[in-house]
């Protein structure tokens, strides 16, 4: 029989709000609803107990990216999985299809597995205008057959494609990706107002990092920024580094949009989880410098270094947002986007043993993926 743990004490974050004093059961690889008269009891007063963190955009991290080999992906996972991203999509950037066709068989494996949750291409289909880290001579416009191809070669587990829907053939290839049930994400993209208002009407539902690599809101021309932020049926992905947005920008974001359609990503490259130096987006050369990731042709801000539990905790602490908000943003509503909030997002009966322990200053403690620790907390 399964053993079981009972994590008592915590401030523990639930959909239905925080309990203090609350409890946490888990037995074997899943969270449970009840224990037996003599489980294993940890004592974990003065903590906060959430759901492991999912992350829906992400390139990589501990010196290795999701464009690598698969021992470089595993690195990445692991280096993630430390700063309690328990389930994560792995995002590749733009470059020539017979690469991106390549990566996605290697991926899906990894997804077959279970390592990671998905497979996320950003670009090549993506306007030249808002290319941000993204090569412009592998840049295309949004052929459906082409996207077709990607969504094969990923054998059911691509998630979302991030597209300029303005684009010619975008709007037919917001509607095979929802067709075939994968993310339709507005991004990276030169769109007016109106142009994505019907990209959304073809079933768009997903903003790719709101605010960065798109245009920004005018009084005149909204952008893509107000269509994304206005409409019930998207959700926006926001980077809370401090560099990527301004904290009123996320401020706006989380009020106007409602905690229940923000997700928060962290965007991150090989940096991620290690420090300052060079490293590789794909094919282009990124120069990393007190945590900021630059291309070193042009200078344009190259994906983040961030890791969820520190956007979890300037949230919190800089933003001053309401910690279920935060949990929300992190959790359930990136497993209800990819269809997993049966399994993970929340500390439910029945879900996954994926577990974040946060000390009072919302530093992480520990990491729990399906009942196993990835940090083992040291209780007193
Ligand atoms: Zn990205």
């Amino acid at each position: 029989m399964a053993h079981t743990k009972v994590f008592a004490g915590a401030r523990v974050v639930l959909p239905t709000g925080i309990v203090d004093d609350g409890r946490v059961i888990v037995e074997g690889t899943r969270i449970a609803g009840s224990a037996p008269e003599h489980a294993e009891v940890v004592d974990v007063r003065g903590h906060w107990l959430v759901p492991g963190f999912v992350d829906l955009h992400n390139h990589g991290g501990g010196g290795a990216s999701f464009s690598g080999t698969a021992d470089e992906v595993q690195k990445a996972i692991r280096a993630h999985r430390l700063h309690g991203t328990t389930t994560l999509v792995a995002s590749t950037v733009t470059d020539d299809m017979d690469f991106l066709v390549q990566q996605a068989g290697l991926l899906s494996e990894l997804a077959e597995q279970g390592d990671i949750a998905g497979i996320h291409f950003e670009g090549p289909f993506i306007s030249p205008c808002r290319k941000g880290a993204h090569s412009e001579e592998l840049l295309r416009d949004p052929d459906p057959a082409e996207v077709r191809k990607l969504i094969d070669a990923a054998r059911g587990r691509a998630k979302m494609v991030t597209l300029a829907t303005e684009l010619p053939g975008g709007i037919e290839s917001v509607r095979l990706l929802a067709e075939h049930g994968v993310i339709a994400a507005v991004g990276h993209t030169d769109a007016t107002y109106e142009q994505t208002v019907e990209a959304i009407d073809a079933g768009a539902t997903v903003a790719t990092h709101l605010f960065n690599a798109m245009p920004t809101l005018g009084h005149r021309s909204p952008g893509p920024v107000a269509a994304l932020l206005e409409d019930e049926r998207v959700t926006v992905e926001l980077i809370n580094d401090g560099t990527h947005l301004h904290p009123a920008a996320l401020e706006l974001a989380f009020r106007h949009a409602g905690a229940g359609r923000v997700a928060l990503i962290t965007d991150a490259m090989d940096a991620a989880g290690i420090g300052d130096g060079r490293y590789m987006l794909g094919p282009l050369e990124v120069e990393v410098s007190e945590g900021v990731a630059r291309l070193v042709h042009g200078g344009s801000i190259a994906g983040s270094t961030l890791t969820l539990d520190r956007a979890f905790k300037r949230a919190v602490t800089v933003d001053r947002l309401p910690v279920e908000d935060v949990v929300a943003a992190l959790c359930a509503n990136p497993a209800r986007l990819l269809g997993m909030a049966d399994q993970v997002g929340s500390l439910e009966p029945g879900r996954f043993a994926d577990l974040v322990l946060l000390d009072e200053n919302f530093d992480l403690k520990g990491v729990m993926r399906h009942g196993d620790w990835v940090v083992a907390p040291q209780l007193s």
